[in-house]
């Protein structure tokens, strides 16, 4: 299967190109993004068959259907760190919270958060195609806090593969900052700046975009790439989970197949919720996709009310930093594929030029028969927190607001699977305040607090944290980071 552009192609680039390419290559002509030429159809018979597979077994056949041009042998290798995720057989667990509600809990990976489902097999795949073609890629990352992590995780001592991360030093949690500057290996570079989120962004942007920086690597026969979420080796690697927690209910006979359900994404760039809509084009029995927000709340208005505005907006920092996102990259696959290359071209550039869009009511009503949302504001989500572990489960800020979504969006009494993104343990302030209503405290008081409270043992993979050596001590100015990078390649 060949990929093609969300706003069409200028007829100078090839029009289709390979999934090898577009993960190495993912800068489309016009500024889209790539998207599958068209969808496999899975149906109810793939469902049937895979009713009793395992995970890789279920993700061997879900990436065969797709026909991508990566070696089978790869593909095996990409799947076996799934063997190191908590549970050997499954490393998506499911949870029963109420009667017609089911966590599927996607942070069983080395990092703690959901990113390491896509990231950990990419990695494999990206390093396995340079060295088939005999290429060297610099990999670049911008973190608030857990790309970063997931992203060294995975490229560590990859060959053909090196690693700039970018974080604000202070602008991450503790734990987050540590899993990174922790990580010693010789094709990871890990770089604190004086500054917050945006300014890591913008000097990444700005080096992806810079002709003299990318000369000087050339010199050095190396190709730029970066490891964001709209890179298509990660999003499909985001439609198995979506396919096997449904066949979870099935097998423990929640639901039967074919019975349609609810699934409930607390979204940022769109990546998770992405993966869910493409599972349902391909045939996953879904009612709709809700999409939970926290206040940085863009997706709630835009399927609420077909505006895409941020003329007013700017991002505001909540409890959970993950989804404080206000141009959320991965929507524009949802344009392109319900209303055409033309149209996306069209809105996209709306947005550039205006920061705003506006859908047409007939397009809305089309948007809304897939999706619902709502947004969480902080302290909804620590009373979520807190009345959820009262009910016996303990869960993280980010998965509180799908609580709210599954409160007000649902309109018929399906079974609904919310999906857990973070591990408790990366944003456990937050949630020892609500436990406890301690305020301020460090991560590592809150980690004991927390884990007192709810008689569970901190996982070595984050206390060993504290004690292990900081391999990457580099924090320095923005306008530095270009000089840091090219010493250390
Ligand atoms: C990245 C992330 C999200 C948002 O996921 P998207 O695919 O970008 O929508 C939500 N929660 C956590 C903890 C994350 O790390």
């Amino acid at each position: 299967m060949n990929f093609i552009e969300t706003r069409g192609n200028d007829g100078e680039h090839p029009l289709e190109v390979t999934f090898s390419s577009a993960i190495l290559a993912p800068i489309a002509s016009f500024g889209g993004i790539y998207v599958p030429e068209t969808l496999p159809e899975l149906g109810l018979d793939f469902l049937q068959d895979h009713v009793n597979s395992n995970y890789k077994t279920l993700a061997r056949a879900v990436l065969t259907a797709f026909g991508i041009d990566i070696d089978a042998a790869v593909i095996d290798d990409a799947l076996s760190l799934y063997d190191e995720f908590d549970d050997v057989t499954n490393p998506v667990p499911l949870s029963k919270v109420k009667d017609d509600l089911y966590v599927s809990e996607l942070y069983h990976g080395p990092t703690r958060a959901f990113k390491d489902m896509a990231l950990q097999p990419f990695g494999v795949v990206l390093s396995a195609l340079a060295q088939q073609r005999n290429e060297n890629y610099l990999i670049m990352a911008a973190t608030s806090g857990d790309t970063g992590p997931a992203a060294l995780e995975t490229f560590k001592n990859r060959d053909n593969v090196q690693v700039a991360c970018l974080y604000p030093d202070g602008g991450t949690s503790d734990v987050q900052r540590l899993q990174m500057v922790t990580e010693d290996a010789e094709n990871l570079k890990v770089i604190g700046i004086h500054g917050d989120f945006d300014d890591a962004q913008n000097a990444l942007k700005r080096l992806l975009g810079s002709a003299p920086f990318k000369a000087k690597l050339k010199e050095k026969n190396i190709h730029l790439s970066a490891a964001n979420s709209v890179n298509f080796g990660r999003i499909i690697f985001q439609l198995i989970y979506h396919i096997f927690s449904y066949l979870e209910l099935v097998r423990s006979h929640a639901i039967s197949l074919g019975d349609k359900v609810y699934l409930d994404v607390p979204s940022g760039n769109f990546g998770n919720a992405l993966g869910g809509y493409y599972a349902m084009k391909m045939g996953l029995p879904v009612e709709k996709i809700l999409i939970a927000s926290n206040k940085n709340n863009v997706l709630t208005q835009l399927i609420k009310h077909g505006q895409y505005d941020l003329r007013k907006m700017s991002v505001i920092s909540t409890s959970s930093p993950a989804m404080d996102i206000l141009k959320s990259s991965n929507v524009e696959r949802i344009l392109f594929d319900m209303f055409g290359a033309e149209r996306t071209k069209e809105l996209m550039a709306d947005l550039d030029n205006d920061n705003h869009y506006e859908l047409s009511a007939e397009e809305l009503i089309q948007l809304q028969a897939v999706f619902a949302a709502d947004f969480c504001e902080d302290d909804e989500g620590k009373q979520y927190i807190k009345d959820t572990f009262s009910a016996g489960y303990l869960m993280d800020p980010h998965t509180a607001t799908c609580f709210k979504a599954y409160d007000t969006c649902r309109d018929k009494p399906l079974i609904t699977i919310a999906y857990s993104t973070a591990e408790w343990t990366k944003f456990s302030p937050t949630i020892a305040n609500a436990l406890t209503g301690e305020q301020d405290t460090n991560d590592i008081d809150a980690l004991k607090s927390i884990a007192k409270e709810a008689d569970i043992a901190i996982p070595a993979i984050i206390s060993d944290l504290f004690d292990k050596e900081i391999a990457q001590k580099t924090i320095i100015d923005k306008q530095d980071i270009e000089k840091e990078i090219l010493a250390f390649l």
